[in-house]
């Protein structure tokens, strides 16, 4: 589903120079609990309800205002590789936020939350920040996971939570946006703590990835 012209489009607005920050950021979680299918209602409005597979996509743009900030957002797809637990380690290079996904009808999907947290954990910079969502919450009929279980375990991994809807449309936008809040808020922490990492005496994996924000104090 991913077009040639879908391709060019996305290229053509990565190339846009205009903007504050640059923030990458990955959906992660077992096949088919809908990390493409929220993707797609975040960048572009639109839910196929089809199973769709993710070939030939690495990620959408989609550039945001947040306290007069223009934040361009860089959401990486896994292109399907999380079908074999193989994502590559290249992928979570440069990475300053995650939505961790599970399907609210799939306990097979709720178990391995704890799985991909670690593979953020051990594959990514210590300041990502993660953003835990239980996807299909329209489907309350089929729900194995409580919203109660969500919440605990996120608790537990010292993550934030959401349940949402990519087909109904429910807290897509609000799960980024709240994603991009806790990045800028833990950009000025650092500043304000000096973290080498962030202030570029030691370079994080966003800045070696010509990632890093073009101005460094963050106002969000
Ligand atoms: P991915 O493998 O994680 O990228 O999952 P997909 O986005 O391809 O979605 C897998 C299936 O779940 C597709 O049939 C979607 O239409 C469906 N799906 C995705 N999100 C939702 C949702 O919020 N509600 C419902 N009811 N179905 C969904
Ligand atoms: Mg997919």
């Amino acid at each position: 589903m991913a077009s040639a012209t879908d391709a060019r489009s996305g290229q053509k607005e990565s190339a846009d120079q205009n903007f504050d920050y640059m923030f990458k950021i990955l959906i992660i979680g077992n096949s088919s609990v809908g990390k493409t299918s929220f993707l797609f209602r975040y960048a572009d409005d639109s839910f196929t309800p089809a199973f769709v597979s993710t070939v030939g996509i690495d990620f959408k743009v989609k550039t945001i205002y947040r306290q007069d900030k223009r934040i361009k957002l860089q959401i990486w797809d896994t292109a399907g590789q999380e079908r074999y637990r193989t994502i590559t380690t290249a992928y979570y290079r440069g990475a300053m936020g995650f939505i961790l996904m599970y399907d609210i009808t799939n306990e097979e999907s709720f178990t391995a939350v704890q799985d991909w947290s670690t593979q953020i954990k051990t594959y990514s910079w210590d300041n990502a920040q993660v953003l835990l969502v239980g996807n299909k919450c329209d489907m309350e009929d089929e729900r194995v996971v409580s919203s109660e279980r969500g919440r605990q375990l996120a608790d537990h991994l010292g993550f934030e939570f959401f349940e949402a809807s990519a087909k109904d449309n429910i807290n897509v936008k609000q799960t980024f946006e709240r994603l991009v809040d806790v990045i800028c808020e833990k950009m000025s922490e650092s500043l304000d703590t000096a973290d080498p990492a962030v202030t570029g005496a030691k370079q994080g994996p966003q800045l070696t990835d010509q990632q890093a924000p073009p101005h460094q104090d963050c106002a969000c």
